[in-house]
């Protein structure tokens, strides 16, 4: 660097070193001024969180062209889909954390690193405002800001408790790492706690009562996980309370894992009863003490308390405050979920982007678009159109907005297909368009919640990162006009999910797995399959060696169950 080349030049004049010393330093300063230059010309990349977002983002950034500075109150990634298994010590928690700075080490350049949480986003001045989450100790300032270029906010979301009483004081959560790690000390306090001298049984009976409410996958793996914790290895070390033990899963809806395939979702009721897991479906939680659960049956109106060891609060996420913060100052206060385009551009800022759970893509605009596209096409103003119009139209759309053929398989759209499968167009001469849109309609709602999953989060990461990398040679904005001239269409294609299926553990060794085509597979064979994916998912041959590792010392030994 520069500073060392002026040490250079100074020793040479002082010694007396001639020409020559000074007109190599001099080249030595105009190599360094190129290096400032470009330095100073890169553009300022601010990125918030280290989460799956994040952490794909900046696998895939080529940093040559860009100063890329990263902001997270944690300075490790955590593979989530292994949290419950830390929560009953299958998995340690070390085992599932890579350092940040291991996972963003690049060849060509550094990308900075600071702990702090970003405490508000100001949008009008391009600035993020942080605070180191370090307490003890400091020495010096908390407080920091930083300028950006681009903001990438990749905050992920927090838990909703709906604002139900009691919820933040008296339940665990299972959303971090260390959420995960408290569970696990909590479960070995109930055992502890209920085989006290002088306790009646019933009171062993409460202190050993598991609650869960929401039956999606994380409760439900959860549930399973507790499950074998308490039979496989707890009742061997507390014999005396083993008929005592009981796990209940509240959920609001009709069944578990409503948003898997049917068959999963009474796989898993059939398995959990089997197990003895009471399953309360049909249930709202009003209230929470530390004694209590009061919750409403829905079928009823009866409101029914039921007393409780501990309780397991997994019923999904909201925004954080600072991103809530700074939707109010963009003009998307009224809404409940940051919104972008389909280029993950927040809408309404053309600097900002918004990855992984944080964010939503918003179709309307799309919608709208097609309309328009169908509007212009029916020139007779007839309704109808030929079916070779109509191919036309939709093969444009499917250009424009693949997303859109995901859809198009669904049974709404069948006669869609068919269309599409029928050059010649055989089966119809004409093409409802009021009826189409219809069925568009019902694409855009199902377009317009991507799952908050790791999945969704990764392969946004991947997409911006792509997008920065070529951004350089496009010179231009990624809406640039090349792909689509004169209609103001964009240069990059818009981000497109693909859906690779998702697993649900139920315990026992065995797992349920929707996979992609329709395919569900249950069983043994499934929980075979969960291993070999979520090892070859590890983000690092450490992290891979400890999970793995880990597997195989619980089969051997068990769980630990020491209150460490
Ligand atoms: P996160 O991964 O949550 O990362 C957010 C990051 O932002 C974190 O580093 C956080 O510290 C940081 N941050 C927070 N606030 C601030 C701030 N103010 N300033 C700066 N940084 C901040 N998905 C699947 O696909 N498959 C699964 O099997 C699966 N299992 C799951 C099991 C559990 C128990 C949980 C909790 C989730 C699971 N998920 C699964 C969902 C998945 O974890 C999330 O969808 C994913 O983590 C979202 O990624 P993200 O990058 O948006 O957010």
């Amino acid at each position: 660097g520069f500073p060392s080349s002026s040490k250079l030049l100074l020793v040479f004049s002082l010694s007396g070193g001639g020409l020559v010393a000074y007109s190599e330093s001099q080249s030595t300063s105009a190599t360094n001024n190129t290096e400032l230059e470009r330095l100073a010309n890169k553009k300022k990349v601010v990125v918030l969180g280290t989460g799956w977002a994040s952490a794909s983002f900046l696998k895939g950034l080529d940093i040559s062209s860009y100063d890329v500075r990263v902001v997270s109150p944690r300075n490790y990634f955590a593979f989530t889909p292994l949290l419950p298994s830390v929560t009953c010590g299958t998995v340690e928690a070390r085992s599932i954390v890579e350092p940040i700075r291991n996972i963003v080490k690049k060849k060509n350049g550094e990308i900075q690193f600071w702990e702090a949480e970003c405490t508000k986003i100001d949008a009008a001045n391009k600035k993020v405002f942080c605070r180191s989450s370090i307490d003890a100790n400091l020495v010096g300032k908390k407080e920091f800001s930083l300028d950006y270029d681009y903001l990438v906010i990749a905050t992920g979301a927090e838990v909703n408790t709906f604002n139900t009483p009691g919820v933040m004081e008296h339940c665990h959560f299972l959303k971090e790492v260390e959420d995960a790690q408290k569970i696990r000390t909590s479960v070995i306090d109930c055992f502890e706690k209920a085989i006290l001298p002088e306790l009646t049984e019933e009171e062993r009976r409460i202190n050993l009562h598991f609650v869960i409410v929401g039956g999606g996958p994380t409760g439900v793996e959860f549930a399973a996980e507790l499950h074998d914790f308490i039979y496989e290895d707890l009742v061997k070390l507390y014999p005396m309370v083993r008929d005592l033990v009981s796990i209940t899963v509240i959920q609001s809806g009709d069944h578990i894992l409503n948003t898997y395939d049917s068959r999963i979702s009474s796989f898993a009721e059939q398995k959990f009863a089997r197990d003895g897991i009471d399953v309360r479906t049909g249930c709202r939680v009003l209230s929470v003490t530390d004694k209590e659960v009061i919750m409403k049956i829905k079928s009823t109106g009866e409101n029914v308390p039921v007393p409780h060891g501990m309780v397991v609060w997994s019923t999904g996420v909201t925004t954080r405050p600072v991103v809530k913060d700074f939707m109010e100052q963009i003009g998307q206060g009224k809404r409940r979920v940051l919104a972008t385009n389909e280029w993950l551009r927040v809408k309404g800022r053309e600097d900002v982007y918004a990855i992984g759970d944080c964010a939503t893509i918003d179709q309307r605009k799309v919608m709208e678009d097609i309309a328009a596209i169908f509007k212009a096409a029916d020139k007779d103003n007839s309704g109808t159109l030929t079916v070779e119009e109509f191919q036309d139209i939709i093969a444009d759309i499917l250009i424009r907005y693949p997303q859109v053929d995901l859809h198009l398989q669904s049974e709404h759209l069948s006669s869609v297909t068919d269309l599409l499968n029928d050059p010649e167009g055989n089966a119809l001469k004409e093409v409802d368009i009021e009826g189409f849109k219809s069925a568009l309609s019902h694409v855009d709602s199902q377009l317009k919640s991507l799952p908050a999953t790791a999945q969704v989060a990764a392969q946004q990461g991947t997409y911006l990162s792509s997008c920065f990398n070529r951004w350089e040679k496009c010179k231009t904005q990624p809406e640039g006009p090349r792909r689509f001239k004169g209609s103001g269409r964009h240069e990059f294609l818009p981000f497109r999910y693909k859906h690779f299926g998702q697993f649900a553990p139920l315990g026992g060794e065995q797992a349920a797995a929707e996979l992609p085509g329709d395919w569900v597979s249950v069983g043994r064979s499934t929980q075979w399959l969960w291993y070999s994916v979520y090892a070859s998912k590890q983000v690092s041959w450490r992290t891979r060696v400890l999970v793995v590792s880990d597997w195989t010392r619980r089969f051997i030994f068990g769980r630990d169950s020491s209150r460490i």
